[in-house]
């Protein structure tokens, strides 16, 4: 005669998606047990946001998102938006605040808030917590799953992977889950750095080394602008870097050659710009070339803009003469050609992964293999810069979790 019992889920990865997968297993009674490759849970969180997290966007919606099939998120993001989300951390104890464009942080302002009160959440809801343990081999049973470690071997009946991306190598990223996956029938896209830092041609960049600057950031291809974004942009001795820089690094560098143009003065058109530098030139006479922006532009950017040009920069600037249209045009379009991205291990996200038709995203169980379920950076989606990666981990996670939780085993 056959009995009941709950079943046993098995999460691969105790990452941002893998710990909310397992506390909504758990929410479900279900009998849960968390391995996570690494001796710590969260240690790639704990370093997202600069330290800071940012955990969610107010605007999570599928047109943040990339993939093969974004819309695969829509659903996904209407039953565990942002706002349920935020209220399941509101429960765990962790105060957030939101900042510019929508971005949501912990109150603390620290990242590790994020990991400790998901730990603690782990702990309460009596989900089995192994570090250190790294999952080899998933297989197919003929009840549920084996899942070999090592010389261990675990049985489960629902097995979630959230094994992440590759990206962000030194804190963990690794090619495991779409191993794993792949194992199990599943296929895996091309996989791309993305939200990265970008590499340019020449040494412009290196004289700059450590500015920052507000900057409209247009990518040009074939002489047309095929993104834009507004923001921060940072210059590094290799290239260019920051918030605008990585939201436009897919752009720039998956579709072929292109060209980073950055417009120091987005409010202002290049007639006004030159208005300005005549203006200063016409009340201060003799001061130099090197000092014609100062004021408007963070001093080394200025000199670095000037010598660019072709410009002595202890040229006095009563003897400028034409040379102020030729300095707001390049203020205008100071342009970088790309030579390509860092590469995984410095992006924040991987763009491709399992590919997301093979699973329902009403549940996050495979289409291909039921039983087994996946979610977080190892599917093929990836959000836009500001939050949205970590709210995808959040949303499906919990989905995942609520649905291979659910329910009673026959043995
Ligand atoms: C530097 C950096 C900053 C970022 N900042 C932000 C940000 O501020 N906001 C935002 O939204 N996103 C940010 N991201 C992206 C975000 O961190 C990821 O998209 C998110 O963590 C993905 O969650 P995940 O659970 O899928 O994967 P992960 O968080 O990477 O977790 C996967 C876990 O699985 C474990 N694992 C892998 N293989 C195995 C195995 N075989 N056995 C057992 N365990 C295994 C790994 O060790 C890891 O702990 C940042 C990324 C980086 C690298």
């Amino acid at each position: 005669m056959s009995r009941e019992r709950t079943p046993r889920v098995a999460v691969i990865g105790g990452g941002a998606s893998g710990m909310m997968a397992a506390l909504a297993a758990a929410e479900q009674e279900a009998d849960v047990l968390l391995l996570e490759r690494q001796n710590r849970l969260g240690r790639k969180l704990a370093a997202t946001g600069n330290g800071r997290c940012n955990l969610t966007n107010r605007n999570a919606a599928a047109a943040h998102y990339h993939g093969e099939s974004s819309s695969f998120c829509a659903p996904v993001l209407e039953k565990m938006g942002v706002e349920p989300t935020l209220q399941r951390f509101l429960d765990m104890g962790l105060l957030t605040v939101e900042e510019a464009d929508g971005r949501i942080y912990p109150l603390t302002d620290h990242a590790n808030s994020v990991v400790d009160v998901l730990r603690f959440s782990l702990d309460a809801a009596g989900v089995e917590v192994r570090c250190g343990s790294v999952v080899e081999r998933l297989e197919k049973a003929d009840k549920g799953f084996s899942l070999h470690l090592g010389g261990e071997t675990f049985r489960a009946d629902r097995v979630i992977v959230a094994c992440g991306g590759i990206a962000g190598g030194k804190l963990g990223g690794v090619r495991d889950g779409y191993r794993l996956l792949e194992s199990c029938g599943h296929h895996c896209t091309k996989l791309h750095p993305a939200l990265v830092q970008l590499k340019t041609e020449g040494t412009l960049t290196r004289g700059l080394k450590g500015v920052r600057t507000q900057a409209l950031v247009h990518v040009l291809r074939d002489g047309h602008v095929s993104a834009e974004e507004r923001g921060e942009v940072q210059f590094t001795e290799y290239g260019l870097s920051g918030p605008a820089i990585f939201s436009v690094s897919r752009e720039a560098v998956q579709k072929g050659e292109s060209t980073i143009a950055l417009d120091l003065f987005p409010e202002l058109s290049t007639d006004e710009l030159h208005g300005l530098l005549q203006h200063r030139v016409e009340t201060r006479p003799k001061l130099c070339m090197e000092d014609l922006f100062t004021g408007m532009l963070q001093n080394r950017l200025g000199r670095v803009l000037v010598s660019a040009a072709g410009i002595s920069g202890s040229l006095p600037l009563g003897e400028a003469g034409d040379q102020l249209w030729k300095l707001a045009k390049r203020a205008k379009r100071f342009a970088f050609p790309v030579a390509g991205d860092l590469g995984f291990d410095q992006a924040q996200v991987t763009s491709g992964g399992i590919r997301t038709s093979e699973f329902d995203p009403h549940t996050m169980e495979s289409r291909v293999c039921p039983g087994l379920y996946a979610c977080g950076e190892v599917l093929d989606i990836d959000g836009d810069c500001g939050g949205y990666n970590l709210q995808w981990a959040w949303s499906s996670g919990w989905i995942a979790g609520m649905n291979a939780g659910k329910g009673t085993v026959k043995c």
